[in-house]
């Protein structure tokens, strides 16, 4: 049995009830986590609360190198953490290593070199501009990138003098654990970083509302996200959302056709599915649209399904029950709406475990389900269009902009199809996810921005001194 984090210590939560976390591979129950009270948030803000003016007032210097040292842990602790992420969340172990646990401890790293530089400041007309840490930070993070969504606030906040109450996700919760425990080991002043575990309408809700936090930072889905700014807005909190998406994988005829499927398709299936940023709608001109989906079923059916442990599993379960029966709606509802399903099946795929096989479906039509709604399973849905102005309308033309492709024979033309892309990020022939770059949405998929300059910028105030 776990306990929160509070003001430095491992603390019992107030409530004694507890949340299970399951091994969703063979749905077997592998730890228990508190379910934290609203009691537990009194003392994780407070905590928060009277360290800020320590934690902001010290040097950069001081606070960058508490982040470097928490960044080296986690390097060094990576195939114990990747364990656990296989576990709770059941990725493939390659995966749960790579991106799970080293790319976040990249992403601590780049906050620690910004983190050593002074707040910059800045003259306008007789004034001059100084950046502030907005103050105490609440995070709220989902269960799909459990580590990577934790650090992505954490670290910037910590970076620009904030101090934080995380609540991880009630469903894969133990690599904030591991945060935690790194942050702890690197020396970081008593609480600085709080984790309280527990459920979203308890935690989050109290977190949301608390009149002594100045800005909460949410991921996950958009109608909790709603939630959390209708509370936010009763103490005109600062609100960050990055939420859902659904988005599009733009092949103009002239691309490297073959190329813009294997990638897109990999994009769709990443994290069986379960990515915000997912190409889950590929977008292919008529004249190549048959040829585009053999391709895409050729992909996808080397997509093997199994134990995250296996060697050779490129796609791990779905993180619950429920998750994988509303994937299976999809499946049901995409075929009630007209679409073929080219490849997938409603059935289980092994006996154990919340599995689903990866599945194509063509002859999607604009505006259907499959089409608008953020799914969050290994489906794709190839839709067909005739001009490039009806390819952009297409993408353009859902409740989200979160991310999105376009590939063509020349970067150049890619770039002038990207510009009219109502969308917070765009691969261009392939570019790779950097985490220098901004990352957010357009549209319901959010509010501001995350990872690189921009996503510390989030977590500073602006004062003007007149002079
Ligand atoms: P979720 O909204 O159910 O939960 C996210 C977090 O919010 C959890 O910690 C949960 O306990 C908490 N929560 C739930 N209800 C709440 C409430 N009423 N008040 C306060 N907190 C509450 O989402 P999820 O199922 O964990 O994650 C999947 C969703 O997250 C998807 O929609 C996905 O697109 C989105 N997501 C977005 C990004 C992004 O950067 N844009 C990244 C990852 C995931």
């Amino acid at each position: 049995m776990r306990h929160l984090y509070v003001n430095g210590s491992w603390t019992p939560s107030t409530s004694g009830e507890v949340v299970n976390v399951i091994n969703p591979a063979t749905e077997e129950i592998i730890d228990r986590v508190p379910a934290g009270t609203r009691g537990d948030v009194e003392a994780a803000v407070a905590a928060a609360h009277a360290a800020f003016p320590l934690w902001s007032r010290m040097a950069p210097a001081e606070r960058a190198k508490i982040l470097a040292d928490t960044a080296d842990l986690i390097r060094e602790r990576a195939e114990q953490i990747a364990t656990v992420i296989a576990t709770d969340l059941g990725a493939p172990y390659p995966v749960a290593l790579k991106t799970h646990t080293l790319m976040p401890a990249g992403v601590l790293e780049s906050y620690a070199q910004m983190a050593g530089k002074p707040a910059e400041e800045s003259r306008a007309g007789t004034a001059l501009i100084l950046r502030e840490p907005v103050g105490v930070v609440a995070a709220i993070t989902p269960w799909n990138y459990p580590l990577h969504q934790a650090v992505c606030k954490v670290a910037p906040a910590l970076a620009a003098g904030c101090t934080v109450v995380l609540k991880p996700s009630e469903l894969a919760p133990l690599a904030a654990y591991a945060l935690a425990d790194a942050l702890h080991d690197a020396g970081l002043p008593r609480g600085v970083f709080n984790l309280v575990s527990g459920r979203g309408p308890v935690v989050g809700e109290a977190l949301a509302a608390h009149p002594l936090v100045d800005m909460v930072s949410f991921t996950g889905s958009t109608r909790a996200g709603r939630r959390v700014a209708a509370l936010a807005a009763e103490t005109v909190k600062r609100v960050a959302l990055e939420l859902g998406g659904k988005s599009a994988n733009l092949i103009l005829p002239d691309a490297d056709l073959e190329k813009a499927v294997n990638v897109g398709v990999a994009h769709a299936y990443a994290n069986s599915g379960q990515t915000c940023s997912a190409w889950t709608r590929m977008l292919v001109q008529w004249d190549q649209y048959d040829d585009a989906v053999a391709l895409a079923v050729a992909a996808a059916r080397k997509y093997t399904v199994g134990d995250p442990f296996a060697e050779g599993t490129r796609l791990g379960p779905l993180i619950s029950a429920a998750q994988r029966d509303r994937v299976i709606r999809y499946l049901n509802l995409g075929q009630e709406e007209g679409a073929r399903l080219v490849t997938g099946s409603t059935d289980y795929p092994l006996e154990r475990g919340y599995y689903v096989e990866p599945a194509v479906f063509a002859g999607v039509a604009p505006g259907m389900a499959i089409e608008q709604e953020e799914i969050f399973g290994p489906v794709l849905s190839i839709v067909p269009f005739g001009s490039v102005d009806e390819a952009v309308e297409i993408a353009n033309g859902t409740p989200y902009g979160l991310s999105g492709a376009v590939w063509a024979e020349s970067e150049e033309r890619a770039v002038s199809v990207a510009r009219r892309l109502r969308t917070g990020q765009v691969s261009i022939n392939g570019g790779r996810f950097t985490p220098a770059a901004p990352f957010g949405g357009y549209k319901q998929s959010g509010i501001g921005r995350e990872l690189g300059e921009q996503g510390l910028e989030e977590f500073l105030e602006i004062k003007a001194l007149l002079l």
